[in-house]
C-alpha cells in the first residue's frame, strides 16, 4: 500500500484522522498495471495525445505525428499540463472559442508499465531523469516504447522499441475510437485489421 499524498502532505501532517472526521487522503493501492490514453484531437492542427496515469492525474504529450510503431520514426512529444483522471474517457466536441477547440477520439487505450519495475515510484523516478521506458498494452500501441526528454523541459521524443511489436505498418491508418468506433469527421480512411502482437 502507498498513500497518495501529492501536494496533501501537509494537510495530512497537520490531522489525526483518529480524531477528525475529516476526509483522510485516499489511500491506493500501488497497481503494477496504469492506464494510458491516446486521444486523436482534431484542434488547430491535428494531434494525438498521450496521457499516462500516475499519481491519481494523467501526464500528457501531445503528438502532433502520432505514436509510431517504427523503431526508427522518432516522434515529437511536447509534455502538456496534466489532465484529471476523469478526462481519459472524453470523446467529443470542444466548442470553438474554447481552449483545443476541436473533436476528440479515444483513439487507444489500455494499461502500461515502467520496464524497470512495476509500481508508480519507477515511473515518477524516470519521469524526472527524462527517459522513461515503459510498456504499453492497448489496442493498438503494444510492447515497449521510449520517453526521452531534449534540451529543454517540453520537449520529448516518443520511440518504439525494436521488440516483436515493432513494425512498419502506420498505426495511425487505424483510425477508429477504441471506444465509440467513431472516426473524426472529415477522415475517409480505410480501416485495416488490427494486428496484435503477443507479449
Ligand atoms: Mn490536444
Amino acid at each position: 500500500m502507498a498513500m497518495r499524498v501529492s501536494g496533501l502532505g501537509s494537510y495530512h501532517r497537520k490531522r489525526n484522522f483518529r480524531r477528525t472526521p475529516e476526509p483522510r487522503p485516499r489511500q491506493v493501492r500501488q497497481h503494477k498495471h496504469l492506464a494510458f490514453v491516446v486521444q486523436k484531437h482534431r484542434a488547430s492542427h491535428l494531434h494525438y495525445d498521450l496521457r499516462l496515469e500516475l499519481d491519481g492525474v494523467l501526464k500528457s504529450w501531445a503528438v502532433p505525428k502520432g505514436p509510431s510503431l517504427d523503431p526508427k520514426q522518432r516522434r515529437l512529444a511536447i509534455r502538456v499540463e496534466d489532465h484529471p483522471w476523469e478526462y481519459r474517457n472524453f470523446e467529443g466536441t470542444i466548442p470553438g472559442g474554447n481552449y483545443g477547440a476541436g473533436e476528440v477520439i479515444v483513439w487507444d487505450r489500455g494499461t502500461y508499465r515502467c520496464a524497470e519495475a512495476p509500481g508508480e515510484a519507477a515511473v515518477r523516478r524516470q519521469l524526472r531523469k527524462g527517459s522513461l521506458k515503459f510498456v504499453m498494452r492497448g489496442h493498438k500501441l503494444r510492447g515497449g516504447f521510449t520517453l526521452v526528454r531534449l534540451g529543454t523541459p517540453r520537449r520529448w521524443l516518443l520511440i518504439k522499441s525494436n521488440d516483436r511489436c515493432a513494425t512498419l505498418r502506420d498505426v495511425t491508418l487505424d483510425d477508429r475510437s477504441v471506444r465509440t468506433g467513431r472516426r473524426l469527421p472529415n477522415t475517409r480512411r480505410p480501416a485495416r485489421r488490427r494486428k496484435r502482437c503477443r507479449q
